[in-house]
């Protein structure tokens, strides 16, 4: 949708300057955050629909306020998103994930990859295959063992340097995931084009599969199209076992979300490891 065109202009009330003093305060904050590395991640476990071992950990970041504790991301990415600071924090959770893979393997356990996620921005501005390689080089970690989930809006920027980053980003040998499928406006052609390894089908599907036929259908349909071009599915915040049995009886590939586990601080992570079928 189009705004305000460049030529019209609001009037700048005391309540738009407070604003904007708020916002600028804001970023700062998450500039010092990002410089003084007050980012933590937190880790969802994934698992394997067919077997219900482990598959892999999504990475999901926290920033560690000072005063304020354990802030989620969603009071803060957006903001990042809007002032470009999620460039400089794509590059510290990359950093900080291979950082963890790197320890894992010190203390020799059973490694699965991690998965991060990266902003529409990051793809297209470019800059995101060249970060990742340098971190994977920095911890000696192994290309195999990062995966990257990426908004569907970002699969759908018919740019040139969307297009490259995301040939590059497989090129390195990470595994690329559509995030939030379902929520935007990606067409079976484009997705077959990119050749992606998987999609996320956004929670609200999964929220809804037990409250019709037509939405378990639409799932059904879902699950057949990826599978049909190659890709796998995940489906997103499982809370029950009736949509877990459900999500098996559909085919589909991993599944996530509370009932299976919440994010919790990487120190939680290895006694699931334990139980996982090495990558
Ligand atoms: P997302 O990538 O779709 O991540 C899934 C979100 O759903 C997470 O929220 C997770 O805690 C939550 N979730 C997982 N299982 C369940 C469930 O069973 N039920 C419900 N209701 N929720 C569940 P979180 O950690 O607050 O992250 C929110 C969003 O912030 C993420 O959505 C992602 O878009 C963004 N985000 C998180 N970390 C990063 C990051 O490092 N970089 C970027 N660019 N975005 C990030
Ligand atoms: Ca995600
Ligand atoms: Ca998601
Ligand atoms: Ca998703």
């Amino acid at each position: 949708a189009k705004a305000a065109g460049k030529g019209s202009y609001r009037f700048f009330t005391p309540e738009l300057a407070e604003r904007l003093v708020d916002r600028i305060t804001r970023s700062a904050n998450l500039k010092h955050a990002i410089e003084h590395r007050e980012l933590v991640l937190y880790y969802q476990p994934r698992v394997c629909g067919k077997t219900g071992a482990l598959t892999s950990f999504e990475a999901l970041v926290r920033w560690m306020h000072p005063s304020r504790g354990l802030v989620g991301p969603d009071n803060f990415i957006p903001m990042a998103e809007e002032t470009g600071l999620i460039v400089a924090l794509g590059e510290q959770v990359i950093d900080l994930a291979c950082a963890q893979l790197a320890q894992w393997r010190e203390h020799g356990l059973p490694l699965l990859p991690v998965s991060v996620n990266a902003s529409a921005r990051q793809i297209n501005e470019g800059g995101l295959s060249a970060a990742l390689a340098a971190a994977l080089q920095r911890h000696g970690v192994d290309a195999a063992l990062l995966e990257v989930e990426i908004t569907e809006s970002a699969t759908v920027a018919e740019s040139r340097i969307a297009t490259e980053e995301i040939a590059a980003l497989q090129r390195l040998g990470v595994r690329l995931y559509v995030d939030d499928f379902g929520t935007g406006y990606s067409s079976l052609s484009q997705l077959r084009r990119l050749d992606l390894f998987g999609l996320k089908v956004d929670r609200s599907f999964t929220a809804r599969l037990l409250h019709s036929d037509e939405d378990h259908e639409l799932f059904r349909a879902i699950v057949s199209m990826a599978h049909a071009i190659g890709m796998q599915v995940v489906a997103e915040g499982v809370e029950s076992r009736e949509q877990l049995q459900s999500l098996i009886a559909l085919d589909c590939d991993q599944m996530q979300g509370y009932f299976l586990g919440k994010p919790a601080p990487a120190e939680q992570m290895p006694a699931l490891m334990e139980k996982a079928v090495p990558f």
